[in-house]
């Protein structure tokens, strides 16, 4: 299964791309992780990406295809993947096509701009293995502490309200396009993103038959 998880940002594909990828034992890539990995390491590519992510900007589409061309390269990725938050664009999307990066299905998990700014403010992030939690809709056991790896919890630097707005209005100009891109290749379905998380997971699942 080649999936991709469609969607505003904060609509929850961090957190279904997790569960989904321990059920079907497929690695869950994250560009967005994959990124913030870069700028704590200081790599080039983490310089280049640090300003254009702290404003809600999306990083250029060729750095974004080298990382998932390489990724997708890897071993674990044989029996299929989930990409997270990847394609951005029209371009990445005609880019993926280009390398030979064959798509099953694509999975879009739909959400108003409202709810999206209040989850937003609850949400925090482990800082060395990337889950997302939230503090009421998806607490971890222990308060603080990401229950997959002991890391510490934190607020992503994008998570503030401006930037959060920033990163919809993004979203509508640049992404949300991709659904008609998909939807011609027959690819595309949609999922109700404003319920519960087993619900949303119960309804993707159902998509990928
Ligand atoms: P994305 O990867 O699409 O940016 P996340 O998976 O990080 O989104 O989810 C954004 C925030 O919303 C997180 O705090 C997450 O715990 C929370 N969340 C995810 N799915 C739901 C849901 N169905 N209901 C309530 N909160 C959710
Ligand atoms: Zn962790």
């Amino acid at each position: 299964m080649k999936l991709i998880l469609l969607g505003a940002p904060g609509a929850g594909k961090g957190t279904q791309a997790e569960t989904i990828s321990k059920e079907l034992g497929i690695p869950s890539i994250s560009t967005g992780n994959i990124l913030r990995e870069a700028i704590k390491n200081g790599t080039p590519t983490g310089q280049k990406a640090k300003r254009l992510m702290d404003q809600g900007q999306l990083v250029p589409d060729d750095v974004i295809l080298d990382i998932v061309r390489e990724r997708v390269a890897r071993a674990d990725c044989q029996n299929g993947f989930i990409l997270d938050g990847v394609p951005r664009t029209v371009a990445q999307a005609e880019g993926l096509e280009r390398l030979g990066v064959c798509i099953d299905r694509v999975v879009s998990i739909e959400i108003e701009d409202a709810v999206i700014e209040q989850r937003m403010t609850g949400r925090r992030v482990c800082g060395v293995c990337g889950a997302s939690y939230h503090v009421t809709a998806n607490p971890p056991r222990q308060d603080g502490i990401c229950d997959l790896c002991g890391g510490e919890l934190v607020v992503r630097k994008d998570d503030k309200p401006e930037t959060v707005r920033q990163r919809l209005t993004v979203y509508h100009n640049q992404t949300e396009a991709l659904k008609g891109f998909y939807e011609n290749l027959g690819k595309l379905r949609l999922v109700e993103g404003n319920q519960p998380i087993e619900a949303v997971h119960r309804d993707i699942m159902n998509a990928l038959r």
